[in-house]
């Protein structure tokens, strides 16, 4: 039997039996009473137990979703106030982010200054997206001096009630991105937290409900991919769904969301390429490259994994990097003076083991890293590969983990080439003090984003997405907010 609490609250209960879902505004426990652990990954140790939602509670949370948009529940506030409460909920997890950036550290493992940082740019989303929230207008359109008498608009609606599920590599990071645009576009939604990172998305459904968002607009369900998410892919309820994750599972919801049609928004893999020319500022362009890679643990879709080096400065900055990646510091997430945490789990370590492992056997040399560190928690040394080529799995495959892979080439139009040469296409840069060049390069690249001596940059505001097996669709900016919107087009007569 389910049961339910109104009054659960994060991170006060947790522990004390095993955390809730939310569904229609109520904190419910799965209706099989199953649940499933949630661990420390920088010791390996269970910190919460954890509502096991299956596919029965999965229509539930659905027909809560359903149920809330169909009765207007939140598109008949006035436009002003739904961006009010979103900018509120900015600000509550501002207030917040000390508690959130401990708990976000301690089931991911980012350090816990990082962790805060995070909390902050997944705040961001909703203060950006607070100010759409009254904007989202049509157009008036002009049918010709042929037709005097009939006039267009267009509407824009909100797509319905959309799923969302997230990955744990940027856990509420993730679904800010989604959550902020649907609200602003007047959805309803059901998110999804991955199996490794539950918890802080439960308290910004909290957050969400003391901001003011209507009991119902957001339901947080956590359980299994294959259970869950799937159910949310197939349902015929579900109008939309927003995925983050691996380019094959995204695969998987393409298929189960055939039943119904329903839309999809899809953020998948990367195999990122790393530009760099003979002009480079190499004092910064090495720290910076390192960064690309290393940050997160190289748990980063957009992580700068490919790295091709003018054969002039090759070794130099084979050697900057390896530098840098030796002295970054890993370490438990909420100790201080710690730059990378561990990896999320022991499926990830082995993961990330057994691509290096092959890489060597493939005739890769380790120039640094290549090792598991310790034996609580799951760390590995940055590493950097030379060696390698196009061919090989390490080049062409996500590693999802702090591993480079970097090769030398010779002019602009074959390091195009090399970048280029990727099922991929999510992220790049290019690194050189030549303007005119370096805008030449980014047009060239097929990627949704190209850094131009940065690597990452953006946030809230610029679009991001992926070509090729990269995804479908582009979160952030203006293009994040119109993937939850239909546009209706009405025509009338004047007389
Ligand atoms: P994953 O694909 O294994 O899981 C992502 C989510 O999908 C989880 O919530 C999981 O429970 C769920 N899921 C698993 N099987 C499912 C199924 N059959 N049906 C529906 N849902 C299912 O990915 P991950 O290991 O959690 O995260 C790492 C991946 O995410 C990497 O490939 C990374 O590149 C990608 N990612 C992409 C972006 C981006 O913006 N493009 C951002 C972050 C992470």
């Amino acid at each position: 039997m389910s049961s339910q609490n109104t009054d659960w609250t994060f991170p006060q209960d947790v522990g004390s039996a095993p955390t809730p879902n939310l569904i229609d505004g109520d904190w419910t426990q799965s209706t099989s009473g199953d649940t499933f652990s949630a661990f420390d990954p920088g010791t390996g140790r269970v910190i919460a137990e954890v509502t096991k939602a299956d596919a029965h509670d999965t229509d539930t949370a659905v027909a809560a979703a359903r149920r809330a948009f169909d009765e207007g529940r939140w598109t008949r506030l006035p436009a002003a106030e739904r961006g009010a409460i979103l900018w509120r909920a900015a600000d509550i997890m501002d207030s917040k982010a000390d508690e959130l950036g401990v708990w976000e550290s301690r089931n991911m493992g980012i350090p816990v200054p990082q962790a805060r940082t995070m909390v902050h740019e997944a705040a961001n989303q909703f203060r950006y997206y607070a100010g759409w929230a009254d904007k989202v207008h049509g157009h008036t359109i002009d049918l010709g001096p042929a037709e005097r008498r009939v006039q267009g608009y267009t509407l824009r609606e909100p797509v319905g009630v959309v799923a969302m599920i997230v990955p744990w590599n940027a856990p509420l990071i993730s679904a800010s991105k989604k959550l902020a645009p649907a609200l602003a576009a007047g959805c309803a939604c059901v998110l999804k937290p991955a199996d490794e990172t539950p918890l802080t998305a439960l308290w910004l459904g909290e957050i969400l409900l003391e901001a003011g968002v209507p009991a119902g607009v957001v339901n947080v369900i956590t359980g299994p991919g294959d259970t869950v998410g799937a159910a949310l892919a197939e349902h015929p309820d579900v109008d939309q769904v927003a995925f983050t994750g691996s380019t094959e599972v995204g695969r998987s919801i393409i298929h189960a969301a055939t039943g119904n049609l329903k839309k999809l928004q899809l953020e998948l893999g990367g195999k990122s390429p790393v530009i760099v020319l003979p002009d480079a500022d190499l004092e910064r362009t090495i720290p910076a490259v390192a960064g690309a890679v290393f940050w997160n643990s190289g748990q980063v879709c957009a992580a700068g994994t490919r790295l091709f080096v003018h054969e002039a400065v090759h070794d130099q900055v084979v050697e900057g990097v390896a530098a840098e990646g030796r002295r970054l510091r890993l370490g438990y997430g909420a100790d201080s003076d710690v730059d990378l945490g561990p990896l999320i789990s022991q499926k990830q370590l082995d993961r990330v083991t057994s691509y290096v492992d092959g890489g060597r056997a493939s005739g890769a040399d380790v120039v640094t890293g290549g090792h598991r560190v310790g034996t609580d928690g799951y760390f590995f040394e940055p590493t950097v590969l030379t060696g390698v080529d196009q061919s090989m799995n390490v080049m062409r495959e996500e590693i999802f983990g702090p591993v480079l892979g970097v090769m030398p080439f010779s002019d602009i139009d074959q390091a195009v080439a090399l970048a280029n040469d990727s099922s991929y296409g999510l992220a790049s840069s290019v690194w050189t003090e030549n303007g005119a060049t370096a805008h030449g390069i980014a047009r060239r690249l097929r990627a949704g984003r190209v850094g131009l001596n940065v690597h990452r940059a953006g946030g809230a505001y610029m679009p991001a997405g992926g070509y090729r097996q990269s995804g479908w669709g582009r979160e952030n900016g203006e293009e994040g907010l119109s993937a939850y919107l239909e546009v209706k087009s009405v025509v009338s007569t004047l007389d």
